[in-house]
């Protein structure tokens, strides 16, 4: 059992805040994202939790365990960076047993780990080489089996794949989503990488400057973002955004936005409510419209300014109102810049926001 808790965590630079009152529970062999941009406090959090930046206020517990000052080396954690911290003259067995050996583990029982590290990683015919003449990714893959072999209950990896490059980032991602799987490890995983995020957390923590935004399984935090920054910041191309105002109350409550109006269902019309007479914001990802070639009830004439063909999709850029668009179509669907094209915003997918709190509010 490892369950990670961080309660009210804060870490200061000077007078800035690097991490402000981060809350975060990691479920016993839970993996869990923290992503973010550069600079948002991915990695002072994580060396919160790992012991090596002490926090200012708040608490981490293993396990139950208060550890807020414990040492490193007695926190049952295990580490892996981005610059992989390997000795280059070391052999990969020796560097896959470093660990073990400073806790002075039985030779034997090295031995064993290291194999059997090795072996997860597929890395066995490496054991007897030296990482400095070896490739970025087998260096990546001594630095996972190191960690590995330490057999820590929490594994702790800042942007672990960023140096590699983006072939050898795509299956290394799949691999170690199925060796974390198969080590019954809590994992806390910093990347700034949406897609690595989306395609490897149970659940990811979005930051920004040092608050966590949203805790959430992938799909939510696609889908239901908690506000605009993390609809913006996850997915690609990002989720679009239409400002508009809203009138009236109850069931004739309407958005109106570049002389088109949208009448939300009455659950999403009382949310809304507070809102009328004042600015809104929608919120509607590239995928979620419906392009139509003629004119249809509900859908809004539009012109296209640039087609995309993508191969699986064609991406479509539509000017509406002071908003540019991004719409996703099927490639057969035919188009040219120039064109007119009428666009449905189904009312399951249109999130709306409060354009003062960037909030999403329904
Ligand atoms: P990146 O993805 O670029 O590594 P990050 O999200 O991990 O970014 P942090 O490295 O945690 O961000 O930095 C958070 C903030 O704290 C930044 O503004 C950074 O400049 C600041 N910071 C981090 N370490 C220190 C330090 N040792 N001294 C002063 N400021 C620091």
């Amino acid at each position: 059992m490892a369950e990670i808790r961080i309660e009210g965590v804060s870490k200061l630079f000077g007078d800035n805040y690097a991490v402000r009152d981060a809350n975060l529970t990691i479920r016993d062999q839970e993996f869990l994202v923290l992503l973010g941009p550069s600079g948002c406090g991915k990695t002072t959090l994580l060396r919160a939790v790992a012991g090596l930046g002490m926090a200012d206020a708040g608490q981490i517990l293993i396990d139950g365990r208060d550890v807020t000052y414990l040492p490193p080396g007695e926190r049952k954690i295990s580490m892996v960076f981005q610059s992989y911290a390997i000795f280059p003259h070391m052999t990969v067995r020796d560097n896959i047993g470093f660990g073990l050996r400073m806790n002075k583990t039985p030779k034997a029982e090295i031995t064993r780990r290291v194999d059997e590290a090795a072996e997860l990683l597929h890395i066995e015919d490496l054991l007897e080489r030296r990482p400095s003449d070896m490739s970025g990714g087998q260096r990546q893959r001594v630095a996972v089996a190191r960690a590995l072999a330490m057999q820590a209950q929490v594994l702790l990896m800042d942007e672990p794949l960023s140096n590699l490059d983006a072939l050898l980032r795509l299956e290394m991602r799949a691999e170690l989503k199925r060796l974390l799987s198969e080590v019954q490890a809590t994992t806390i995983y910093v990347t700034h990488d949406q897609i690595e995020a989306l395609s490897m957390g149970d659940r990811i923590a979005v930051m920004r400057d040092g608050v966590i935004q949203q805790c959430d399984q992938p799909s939510t935090v696609y889908s239901e973002p908690a506000n605009q920054f993390v609809g913006s910041f996850i997915g690609n191309p990002p989720m679009n955004f239409i400002d508009g105002t809203v009138h009236g109350s109850g069931g004739d409550l309407v958005a109106e936005f570049d002389g088109n109006r949208l009448a939300p269902t009455a659950e999403t019309s009382q949310a809304l409510e507070r809102l009328s007479g004042a600015a809104v914001r929608l919120g509607i990802r590239a995928e979620n419209m419906q392009t139509l070639s003629e004119p249809a009830d509900g859908a809004i004439e539009v012109t296209v300014s640039v087609v995309e063909p993508l191969g699986s999709q064609n991406l479509l850029t539509i000017d509406l109102g002071g908003n540019r668009l991004k719409v996703s179509t099927h490639p057969t669907f035919s188009v040219s810049p120039g064109d007119r094209v009428w666009l449905r915003l189904p009312e399951n997918h249109v999130r709306w926001i409060d354009p003062e709190t960037e909030l999403v509010v329904a």
